[in-house]
């Protein structure tokens, strides 16, 4: 049994550094503006500032290129891009109620929803609309992944932004928040995307990965090491119209909390993927979000059980520190953003067959399978040690359902495109994990629109199906309420009043 634990623990070591590279990015959908660069850190050496920022310039030429050279098709847009849009007599997802409101006829001018009719107060509908019958369809707010990486991973993997971006939107998932990336990168993805609707889901920016003296992600970390730092840092980030900061896991309390106080005093959003910063701290602090199940569950185990065997499969939830920890979050604005699923596919049981079999495999590039594949050989989990890793996989959906049920806000995110964490349909299974741990369906769609608009501070134009609400929807054959899986059944997406099917959006990826 120890050879088990070493090598349990041996993944769980090196899997934060290697894997868990988030960033947390909330890009302004508002924003017109193109972001200028400026140099980034005031102290610290202008030279060594600079090589980085060269470094992290280098893959968006491709990107840039591609935005320059402007492959929108036209023909495409202007059919599925009427003037006026309405979805007769649908079924839509009320996501402020968490209830199915039936027979609607949501009448879309441009990119906003202009009104909803009713049998009782039937909408005006203009005489050259586009009718698209939804009778027998269910209409959702578009969904919203709240935790990818827009850059990094998928340059580890030879793929570019404008290559994997249709998977997001085929899947549903109109928008995106960045958890963290190199800004110049991330800013070329975020203009590709608002160059081509068509094929892109929104992207909200983050800042690089905040850490200590050597980041743990020498690609996307960036070095806070003094608070008088912190100040240029902020202003630059708002400089470049970037929604969220993200503290990730060198960063002391000394540096967070002056992070969270100068972000939100710029108005931007502040989550941590948290080591040295523990989560009372950081709440107390009023960090905004915690990103991973880990954020939470890290601080739950008591001082006389860390380090035991199997110490985290077993950990039980009902011990004071935990509660404690559970009752402080509930008290807080802060909320929790627990991506089981990059914990399942990717770091704790990639072994298992439904995850190496799974369909959503297929549809990345070949490119992006392969790396994924290569991770999974380096990993070498052992079956012996399977039981365990399932065990603490349970744990991490108790504590899940434990918060959720505590009045604590929870997020939809993922980590894609970490691997087996496929862009765009592994929100898909992070919503079964979410109701695996005790969240009713309509609460874990709550999640993905509502809650996930509601930290982005887009409540007023995402997440809800609403007169005046931008008009990003996902049309489905059958009733998610009823099993969640059927969030997959899509017949098509809406994005901005754009109708798009996923099967042409699936074309646009590339095989190799
Ligand atoms: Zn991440």
């Amino acid at each position: 049994m120890s050879g088990t634990a070493s090598a349990f623990e041996t993944i769980h070591i090196r899997s934060v550094p290697d894997t868990m590279a988030d960033s947390d990015c909330l890009p302004n959908a508002d924003r017109r503006s193109p972001p200028h660069p400026r140099p980034f850190p005031r102290e610290g050496g202008r030279e060594k500032c600079f090589g980085a920022w060269m470094r992290v310039a280098i893959l968006p030429v491709t990107l840039m290129a591609i935005v320059l050279s402007g492959s929108v098709n036209a023909s495409l847009a202007d059919e599925n891009h009427p003037a006026v849009l309405v979805l007769r007599d649908a079924t839509i997802f009320d996501s402020a109620a968490g209830k199915m409101l039936p027979h609607r006829t949501v009448v879309i001018a441009g990119d906003v929803i202009e009104a909803i009719g009713t049998p009782e107060q039937p909408a005006k509908i203009p005489p050259k609309a586009r009718t698209i019958d939804c009778s027998g369809r269910y209409v959702i707010p578009g969904l919203i992944d709240a935790h990818v990486h827009l850059v990094h991973l998928a340059d580890r993997t030879h793929v570019t932004g404008d290559e994997y971006l249709p998977l997001f939107l085929a899947a549903g998932v109109t928008s995106v928040r960045s958890t963290g990336d190199a800004i110049v990168a991330e800013a070329g993805v975020d203009r590709f995307s608002r160059a081509h609707p068509d094929r892109s889901p929104r992207v909200f920016l983050c800042s690089p990965l905040i850490d200590g003296a050597t980041p743990v992600h020498k690609d996307v970390g960036w070095p806070l090491v003094d608070v008088a730092q912190v100040p240029g840092f902020v202003d630059d980030m708002a400089a470049w119209n970037v929604t969220t900061l993200k503290i990730y896991v060198g960063t002391p309390r000394t540096i967070g909390r002056s992070v969270i106080e100068l972000g939100h005093r710029r108005g931007m959003i502040v989550t941590g993927h948290l080591g040295l910063y523990s989560a009372q701290d950081a709440v107390e602090d009023g960090i905004d979000c915690l990103e991973h199940i880990w954020s939470v569950f890290n601080y739950s185990i008591p001082g006389e059980v860390a380090g035991k065997p199997n110490h985290r499969a077993d950990l039980d939830l009902q011990n004071p520190r935990c509660q404690a920890l559970v009752t402080q979050i509930a008290k807080s604005p802060t909320v929790v953003d627990p991506t089981l699923v990059v914990f399942r596919n990717m770091i704790y049981l990639h072994d298992l067959p439904e995850v190496q079999e799974d369909p959503d495999l297929k549809l990345v590039p070949a490119r992006m399978k392969r790396y994924w594949d290569a991770y999974r050989d380096r990993s070498k989990l052992m079956p012996e040690t399977r039981d365990a890793r399932q065990r603490e996989i349970a744990k991490y959906q108790e504590l899940t359902g434990i918060l959720h049920r505590a009045g604590v806000p929870l997020l939809a995110g993922t980590d894609a495109p970490e691997p087996y964490v496929t862009p765009g349909f592994s929100l898909h299974q992070e919503l079964e994990l979410l109701v695996g741990s005790g969240l009713s369906p309509s609460a874990a769609l709550q999640a993905a629109t509502l809650n996930n608009a509601r930290l982005l501070k887009q409540e007023e134009k995402l997440g809800r199906i609403e007169k005046g609400m931008t008009a990003d929807l996902v049309i489905l054959r059958t009733n998610p309420l009823d099993d969640i899986r059927r969030t997959r059944d899509i017949e098509s997406v809406v994005r901005g009043g754009l109708v798009v099917s996923p099967s042409d959006l699936l074309r646009l990826v590339p095989k190799e």
